[in-house]
Order: structure tokens, then sequence, then C-alpha cells
């Protein structure tokens, strides 16, 4: 089968990984910290502080910008689920924004008409996790303008965005956003195994992510600690930062295979029934999903696609199923039909194979598998 994505692990990320497993620190030790620095360096902000996840970052960022019982946070519908559970994390509501259908990525009218409802009935959010959708920011100056207006803070789930560019600064370098989330699993752009990661320009917020990250414990003076709050254990192992480090090094070499990838499908996927994902001009994608939307033809709705696809050993995938569309979200009312534009991208989506060891010929594969089932 050929994988929707997969981890690039080669020798310098395992021999980085060893020296850590014959030194002294397994745990959190000096990796950590140098894996941070390396991170802020390179997306040009002030402070990271690297987590467990993606998940657990997000239910810091949310803690640490002060969500709680009776607040309320918003996100788009087209996610995985922890961008919205970090809100429930915290005892607080979740609202959903639909979805630009030729992005995928949060519709601004859409979150600007929700906003000034929810004015007039005293219902604001506190807090807006943007998602940028398959590697591509979203509208950063639009969603900022938006906070400034309505009062909002703005965290950025990057958990597919890392090294993406918006209007020439890197995604998480917090110019819009008061935090920013990246997501190490495998299937992400770079990797730890495990592991997040949270970038900031506010040293006080910082600080208190770090200690909410350890038990909610400060620094220590020889044997003496004391924990100020209430905090969990959230801490990256050095074993996770070496590989982080070492991936990082080889990020670039990623992205620049990954958009020669998603060229290459642009260029050579062209069919009537497949719809590309639209780019804004003002951004360069981390390209870390190639998803298409199939307009079916033939009688063929996207289910037969899928299945043909990986009857021929293809292993497509699908992003997302809608929050809304979860039993647990189902539960608390969302309607479907407040989210036509996610409700049609979600018949139409079909993630396509894209990672840098994807093979030339495995790629030319793929996009004649996918002709063929579509011309029947
Ligand atoms: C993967 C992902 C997460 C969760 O990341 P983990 O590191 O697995 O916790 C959160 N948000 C989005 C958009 C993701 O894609």
């Amino acid at each position: 089968m050929i994988p929707y994505g997969k981890q690039s692990i080669d020798q310098s990320d395992i021999d980085a990984v060893v020296e850590v497993l014959k030194s002294d620190w397994l745990t959190q030790g000096p990796g950590v910290p140098q894996f941070e620095n390396a991170v802020a360096q390179y997306l040009g902000v002030e402070h990271a502080v690297a987590t467990t996840n993606a998940t657990s970052a997000l239910h810091l960022a949310c803690k640490t910008l002060g969500l709680g019982k009776g607040d309320s946070l918003w996100t788009s519908a087209n996610t995985f689920v922890a961008s919205a559970n970090c809100a429930h994390y915290c005892g607080a509501d979740v609202g959903l924004i639909d979805i630009d259908i030729n992005t995928g990525n949060l519709d601004i009218e859409d979150l600007q008409r929700r906003l000034e409802d929810a004015k007039k009935e005293n219902s604001l959010p506190d807090i807006v996790v943007v998602v940028h959708f398959a590697g591509q920011p979203c509208d950063m100056k639009a969603i900022a303008v938006l906070a400034d207006t309505f009062g909002f803070k703005v965290i950025e789930d990057a958990s597919h965005a890392i090294g993406s560019i918006y209007e020439g600064n890197m995604t998480g370098c917090c110019q819009y956003s008061d935090i920013s989330v990246f997501s190490f699993h495998p299937v992400k752009l770079m990797t730890t195994g495990e592991g997040g990661l949270i970038t900031t320009n506010n040293p006080a917020l910082a600080e208190r992510l770090a200690r909410l990250r350890n038990h909610g414990i400060g620094s220590k003076d020889g044997w003496f600690y004391q924990m100020q709050e209430l905090g969990f254990n959230y801490r990256m192992t050095d074993m996770q930062a070496a590989l982080g480090l070492s991936q990082l090094k080889r990020l670039p070499d990623f992205l620049t295979k990954r958009r020669q990838l998603a060229t290459y499908y642009q260029q050579h996927l062209q069919h009537p029934s497949v719809l590309h994902l639209r780019q804004s001009d003002k951004v360069t994608s981390a390209w870390h999903l190639y998803v298409v939307r199939i307009q079916a033809t033939n009688e063929l709705t996207r289910d037969d696609v899928y299945n043909a696809m990986q009857k021929k050993g293809v292993a497509v995938n699908l992003h997302y199923i809608p929050v809304y569309r979860h039993p647990y979200y189902q539960q608390l009312g969302f309607k479907p039909d407040d989210f036509p534009q996610t409700e049609s991208y979600y018949l139409q989506t079909l993630t396509l194979p894209l990672y840098p060891d994807l093979l030339p010929t495995d790629h030319d594969y793929v996009i004649k598998a996918l002709k063929d089932i579509l011309n029947g």
C-alpha cells in the first residue's frame, strides 16, 4: 500500500536519539531547551515551550490565556477534534465556524457574521483557534482585525503548518496571534514520535506555560521547589528533543520536496472531476496534506473513489470528518445545516499521498489510478 503520509527517518535521526540513550538524561534535560531555542530561532519568535503533543499544547495554551468555566472557544468545523476539545478540558464551551470550501480553511466572512450575531446575544468567544488546514496559513491579518474588534484571543493551531509562510513571515512567529501550537506526530511535517510545541512572544505566558507543563512547579533551588498552581506532566523527553533537532535540520529539504510534489499534482492531475485546493497569493503552504475535491461523474461518489483507490493499493484518507459530526459533539446540539460549506466539502474531500520519500513511480501510479477510476 502507498500511504497518504509517512515520516522520513534517516541515519542522522537515529544517531541523534542513540546519543541521548547513552547519556545521563532521558527525560527532560538539556536537549529540550536546545530544541526549543532552535525552533524559536527558525520561526522568528521569542519563546518556545515543548510538550508531549499538540493536544497537551492546546490545553496549556487555553489555560494560560485564562479560559475557564462559562467561557467559550471557537474553531473551524474542518479540523481534528483536538482543536475543539481543549475548550472542554478547561470547562469552556465550543463554537464552530464554517469553512471556505475552496481552501478548507475557516471562512472569514462566516466568522464575522457569527461574531456580529454573538455580540447581540452577548456570547462572544474568548478564544478563536485558527487552523492552518493542510499547511496553508489562514488570512491572519483579517483575523487580527476581528480579534481587535470583538475582543478575543487568537491561538494558531499550526499542527499542519511548520515552515509555512504568511506575507513573508513564518507561521508560529505570532505576529497576529497570542500563541501558536505545533504537532510532531509522525504523520505531520517533522516528527519527535509524539510531541508538540507552543510559541509566543509574551514572556509571562511563556513562563506560565513552562510551569504548567511541569505540575505547576516553578524553578528549583537545589532540593527546594514549590508548586504554585495545579499543573500537569506534559514534558517532552530528551530522546524526542534530539529527534526533533535532527528533523528540524532536515525540514527545509522536506518542505522543498513537498512543494515539488504538490506542484506535480497540480500540473499532472488535471481532470474535470478533480478540484485542487485554492492557494492564496499571500502565503506559501507547508503542504502537510494534498487534498482534492472529487466532483464525481459516472454516478461515482467520493466513497466509491475512496474504495477503488484502496483496492488499487493507495491508502487515501479523508480530512476531516467535521467536528460536529462526531457523536460527542452531536449530542451538544450542533446541526450540520449550520455549516453548508463544510458539509459539501465533507462529501467531496479526498487526501492523496504526499510525503518527502514518495517515489516518482508511486506518484505517477497514484495519479493514473485516480484518473482511471474517474474515467470508469
Ligand atoms: C494532529 C493534530 C492535532 C493533535 O496533535 P497531537 O500531537 O497528535 O496531539 C491537533 N490539531 C490538528 C489540526 C492536528 O492535525
